[in-house]
């Protein structure tokens, strides 16, 4: 069995043909996907489709820093401090996609960093796991876990715990991540592409610290880079990673299965 840990199946994208989307994935021993949430309307659309695929699709809840409106306290209540929430709570096995991205717009730091507090203290007071975006931030979101996150998740008596989505940092600035929480490798497409610092990050990581993703439809891995991404081609990155890793992909879907088992608390066995 394989988990793709991060994929938007409510996209655009996948309108058409999400049943044979989620069939195809099926065959390629994919056989869990937990789908990222960037807002309040995926949110919506995420538990629609999980409801119509338990034990095979699984929820998350969160604000992408790309999603972010103009009163980022309002935006964080309306979705997350709700009865509806609250009853959907059990299903829900992550809090995310949230996070941190400057790679287009560098103004709102602090607003994308007040965003992320909001919901990393809601995930810490329910036990919930992050999937954090960080993007051309991985600094301001280091200085942000030593000051802020990291004594609030110690005062709470928790542990940050999370998967670095598309991990895009250097090996030392993951090896920082780990003193302040226990965060998880996301390795998808990116690891195939020419150039790659991914496999370097993945030898450094080993298979213990890693899980996989696509972050369909978007990131591709070769040869279907440029195309629309999906779940199923997470088996074409376990096959990379194994070589990376020198080992075989069973033992890449075996251990990365277990690590986002253990982390999302996914117990169903089929
Ligand atoms: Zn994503």
């Amino acid at each position: 069995m394989i988990i793709d840990t991060h994929c938007h199946l409510i996209d655009d994208a996948f309108q058409e043909d999400v049943e044979e989307v989620i069939l195809r994935a099926q065959e390629a021993e994919v056989q869990k996907i937990v789908l990222a949430c960037c807002d309040e309307q995926d949110f919506d659309k995420i538990i629609a489709l999980c409801n119509k695929h338990p034990e095979v699709l699984y929820p998350t809840i969160g604000i992408h820093p790309e999603n972010m409106e103009e009163d980022v306290e309002k935006q964080f209540e309306h979705l997350f401090l709700n009865e509806k929430t609250e009853q959907l709570l059990p299903s829900l096995k992550a809090v995310g996609e949230i996070g941190l991205d400057l790679h287009w717009d560098k103004s709102r730091l602090a607003d994308q960093q007040r965003l992320l507090c909001r919901q990393t203290e809601w995930a810490l007071q329910h036990n919930l796991p992050l999937l954090l975006h960080i993007r051309d931030a991985m600094e301001p979101f280091l200085q942000q876990c030593r000051e802020e996150l990291f004594p609030m998740a110690e005062s709470m008596g928790k542990t940050l715990r999370g998967i670095l989505h598309c991990y895009s940092g250097t090996i030392e600035q993951a090896q920082e991540a780990q003193r302040y929480g226990d965060f998880l490798i996301g390795i998808g497409g990116t690891l195939t592409y020419k150039k790659s610092s991914v496999p370097d990050i993945a030898r450094a990581a080993g298979l213990s610290r890693i899980v996989l993703e696509t972050d369909a439809p978007y990131l591709a891995p070769m040869p279907q880079r440029g195309h629309r991404n999906e779940p199923a081609f997470t088996r074409i990155t376990c096959q990379a990673l194994a070589e990376v890793l020198n080992c075989t992909p069973e033992e890449v879907a075996e251990q990365t299965t277990r690590n986002a088992r253990e982390l999302l608390c996914i117990k169903d066995l089929n």
